[in-house]
Order: structure tokens, then sequence, then C-alpha cells
């Protein structure tokens, strides 16, 4: 089915879309820093450690674009990227890191919950999860809040390349499975490597079908 969907017209105008260039945009601590909702966007959200700089990094074709931070957990901000002038990608803060204290935990998950009910141009929050460990209970925090804020969302597990083919596909089978009676899931999970490029095109896809850019090629 996923080859169907995938075809080679949409896989290159995804890679291509990703080839121009792209660069931070601002890093916001509040909500009323955020610039209009004026392009489509999409959210990558995951607990800290999960591989989501590596992620961007990969899908940018950009080494350096999300600084892949040597302390995990240190993403406090919304961190905004443009892409190709006609699409933003959000950096969510991550969650589920033990060493900062409780109050701030909370003032950068609330952060996180403003962003995803007040944007307008939110077309789907990526929720990224380590492929060796599947969904964990912080996680299902972060997949209740998400279906309360109702935005779309779709799960990627990271790091594939530390599993075998096989184990990935059963452990995004079986997170499919977990998630089919959540209301704003979306009902495709996406097995990547940022190490080894593996499903980097199919994302790149995920995310012009997910802000319609695709069409307008
Ligand atoms: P973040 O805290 O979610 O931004 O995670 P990072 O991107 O900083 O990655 C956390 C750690 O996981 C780093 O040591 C990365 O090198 C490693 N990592 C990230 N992506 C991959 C991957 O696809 N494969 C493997 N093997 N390691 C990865």
């Amino acid at each position: 089915m996923t080859d169907e969907l995938f075809t080679p017209e949409l896989l290159e105008a995804a890679r291509l879309t990703f080839a121009r260039p792209s660069s931070f945009l601002l890093g916001c601590a509040k909500v009323e820093q955020l610039p209009p909702p004026d392009l489509p966007e999409v959210a990558f959200a995951g607990r800290s450690n999960v591989g989501k700089s590596s992620l961007l990094n990969a899908l940018t074709g950009r080494k350096e674009l999300a600084r892949v931070s040597s302390e995990p957990g240190r993403t406090r901000e919304v961190n905004l990227f443009l892409v190709d002038e006609r699409l933003r990608l959000a950096d969510l803060p991550g969650y589920g890191f033990a060493k900062v204290s409780r109050s701030e935990a909370h003032r950068f998950q609330n952060l996180g919950r403003d962003y995803l009910r007040g944007r307008v141009s939110l077309k789907r929050v990526y929720l990224l999860i380590d492929a060796r460990h599947g969904l964990k209970p912080v996680d299902d925090e972060a997949l209740d809040a998400l279906d309360l804020s109702a935005v779309s969302y779709q799960i990627v597990l990271t790091k594939a390349d530390k599993l075998k083919r096989g184990e990935a596909e059963a452990v995004a089978e079986a997170t499919l499975k977990r998630i089919s009676k959540r209301p704003a899931a979306f009902p495709r999970v996406v097995v990547t490597s940022s190490e080894k490029g593996t499903g980097i095109p199919e994302l790149r896809a995920e995310v012009l079908l997910a802000t319609r850019l695709a069409e307008s090629e």
C-alpha cells in the first residue's frame, strides 16, 4: 500500500523540497513570539535523546541545522526552521528528561501544549519514538496531550538501525495497534534511521502530503 502512495514523483518532489535551502528561523520561549501562521508547519516532538535533532538534520540534509546537543533535553524552546521558503519545521521541547526540576518541566510542557492548541498553520505533529523501546508510559502522556489538542499526529520510529529490519517492522505494527483507537493518530508509522538514511525519503514525502505542498508542485 505504501509503495503505491509513495510514487517516484512524490518522492522526487519531496527530495527537491528538502534539497532547497533550509535555515534556522528562531527559538520561541513563549507562543507570543511565534511568527504569524502564514506558512504550513509540521512539528517534531519526542522524549529527550530520542534522536530529534539528528532526524531534523537528516531531513534537511544539513549536518548542523538542529545542533545535536551533547546534553539531552537542552531544547527548551519551540525552534523553528524554514525549508524552501514555503514550509516551517517546529522542533518542540523534549519531554521525560529527569535532570530538570518539576517546575521547569512544566514550563516547557505548557509551551508545547499552548503551541499545539493555538497554531492554525500546524498540519501535523510527528511524535518520535525510539524503535528499540516502543511506546512508554511517558509517551502516553504526550499522546493524550496530542489527542486533546486535536492536531493530526503520526508516529516516527527512530534509530531503526539498532534493530534488525524485521524487528523494527514488528515494533511499527505493535505501535500502530496501540494507537488505533486514538482519535487524532494518523494510521501510518514511519520507520527511520538518521544514521543510515532509512525512511528519510518517505518521511519527507509524508510532510509534503500532510502540508499538501505536493499539490502545488
Ligand atoms: P534529541 O535529544 O532527541 O535531539 O536526540 P539527538 O539527535 O541529540 O540524538 C541522541 C543520541 O542518539 C545521539 O547520541 C545520536 O548520535 C543518537 N542517534 C540519533 N539518531 C540516531 C540513529 O538514527 N541511529 C543511531 N544508531 N543513533 C542515533
